[in-house]
């Protein structure tokens, strides 16, 4: 035997003849052996997709990480995805090989021997086009198998001898390769259909087994594909706007995923040396990325749908654009809350739904939510009146409602509470405006009293001492009930009047009560 080859297989066994001859020298065998059963499994699926996405997004930066996307890295960012690449291109040629060999071993040989379980492409996986027919090669549509003979009712043709029943073995296998026609357009039947081919039950029963578990292996795959894409909302148009904002300048890189969550995916980036309206680009940015699957938005319709300012623009746009339109809100609300000198993520650029943002954090390490932190007695007594301020700064002088405080979204950095996650505020003259206060106070109050902090106000106190009103029920039924009077007020002026009523002037005043 060629020492070559033997080199190249140390311990492979006995190298078979087309083997050997492999010019790239044999390959690794060893399979890694798993039952059917493990293959189909669903749960075994759905485990490899979690992992799949751990692995791409995990939970915490990982600053020793690589990079997720760099100037330089644009289409070969993935060393995993390269190594991909060339293990396919190497499995197909080994293939080709395999086939070359099984011709000449064949030959015109009636017995011939297959080496279809060697290859290391299946051909339903197979995105070669080596496989497929070339239509000017055929003289009649090989896809379309030839009229087959049909057998009269009376379960026979012919006389005598020559008597033919539908069991017959040639009608039957004929049939049977017409048949094929009804599997599933990705299952590859070859082109045996145009010629005289006869299956047996037998194999027809098991190519049709078959054909319908690769039809929902591949519905699963096609699924599972569609649906990551989904996850992590960088479909490849996204994927585009990033590259765009490395590519100018503005971003040097993107170094990994902070957070998904149900309607955004937030990115960690280092940002650029280029400058938007002459404005410094932060050493380290956020990038809020809202999804693009409409299906999270729905329930979210009576933040935008009511809100006055977005009131002509909602009902003549697609829902894509709606969702554009909560990337614009946030932006919109969080240079409000700049301007008043709340403590918040500073607005760097929006493009389509994709926020970019100042990093609240260091070193790609984000600040922890308030709800994840230990402070000291003394520090969420300070944190406790530092919101208490920043809700009455909000809704004075942003004429804002947050719509979604809570603990997890207050972030604790450089020893003071900054707002976050601003795409759902409105204005306190919202229909519900003042409902969402409410539950922002709830929130806030039970946050608050849980962690300790004697002074801290009940909800009913809090929405008093926020919103400048004075609700005097001293029940939350009843409080509620008066909460929803005063909006049904200003909903019936605005109806009969086109205009607030003059407690929620529409000019950025928030309402006063007026007794
Ligand atoms: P969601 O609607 O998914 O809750 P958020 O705006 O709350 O979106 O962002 C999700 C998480 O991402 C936050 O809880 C926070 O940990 C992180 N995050 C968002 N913006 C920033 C930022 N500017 N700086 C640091 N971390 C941020
Ligand atoms: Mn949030």
């Amino acid at each position: 035997m060629d020492p070559v080859e033997v080199a190249a297989v140390p311990d492979a066994g006995p190298v078979p003849a087309w083997q050997s001859k492999c010019p790239w020298g044999a390959p690794n065998t060893s399979a890694i052996s798993c039952s059917l059963a493990d293959v189909m499994s669903e749960q075994l699926a759905k485990e490899l997709q979690l992992e799949e996405e751990n692995a791409a997004f995990p939970e915490v930066p990982a600053v020793a990480e690589g990079p997720f996307i760099t100037g330089e890295n644009i289409d070969t960012s993935s060393d995993l995805m390269l190594a991909q690449m060339l293990q396919m291109e190497f499995d197909r040629e080994y293939d080709a090989q395999l086939r070359r060999e099984e011709k000449k071993i064949n030959g015109d040989s009636k017995v011939s021997i297959s080496f279809e379980n060697y290859r290391k492409v299946h051909p339903y996986d197979s995105d070669s086009s080596e496989d497929e027919v070339d239509w000017q090669d055929t003289r009649h549509d090989p896809y379309r198998a030839d009229k087959p003979t049909t057998t009269p009712r009376k379960g026979f043709i012919g006389k005598g001898k020559d008597i033919t029943t539908k069991h017959d073995e040639v009608v039957c296998g004929r049939k049977n390769t017409a048949r094929m026609e009804n599997f599933a357009p990705e299952f590859q039947v070859g082109d045996g259909i145009g010629m005289d081919l006869k299956l047996s039950n037998q194999v027809f029963n098991a190519l049709k087994q078959h054909a319908y578990s690769e039809e929902r292996r591949s519905a699963r795959l096609h699924e599972k594909k569609e649906h990551s894409t989904a996850e992590k909302a960088v479909d490849p148009k996204t994927r585009l706007l990033l590259y765009k904002m490395i590519n100018s300048g503005m971003l040097e890189t993107i170094t990994g995923c902070i957070s998904t969550g149900k309607e955004s995916v937030v990115f960690h980036a280092y940002g650029g040396s280029s400058t938007t309206e002459d404005k410094m680009i932060p050493a380290e940015c956020a990038i809020k990325v809202f999804k693009t699957t409409l299906n999270e938005f729905k329930n979210r319709d009576k933040y935008i749908k009511d809100d006055y300012r977005f009131k002509d623009r909602f009902s003549k746009l697609n829902p894509r654009k709606v969702i554009r339109m909560w990337a614009e809100k946030e932006m919109h609300n969080l240079t409000r809350m700049q301007n008043a000198g709340i403590p918040c993520p500073q607005v760097v650029i929006l493009k389509k739904h994709v926020l970019v943002m100042s990093f609240i954090g260091q070193d790609q390490v984000p600040a922890p939510k308030l709800k994840d932190v230990t402070l000291s007695s003394e520090d969420m007594k300070k944190a406790y009146y530092q919101i208490l301020h920043m809700m009455q700064q909000l809704y004075k002088e942003c004429s804002l409602v947050h719509a979604d405080l809570s603990e997890y979204n207050m972030l604790w950095h450089g020893g003071k509470v900054w707002l976050i996650d601003v795409s759902q505020s409105v204005e306190p003259t919202h229909p519900h405006g003042l409902e969402f206060l409410f539950r922002d106070c709830k929130n806030v109050s039970q946050f608050f009293q849980k962690a300790g902090v004697a002074e801290a106000l009940n909800e009913r106190e809090l929405f008093n001492a926020v919103s400048g009103l004075r609700i005097t029920a001293d029940n939350e039924v009843d409080f509620q009930a008066e909460i929803e009077a005063l909006e049904k007020m200003n909903e019936d002026h605005v109806q009969n009047h086109g205009k607030k009523l003059s407690m929620f002037s529409s000019d950025g005043d928030p309402p006063i009560y007026d007794e």
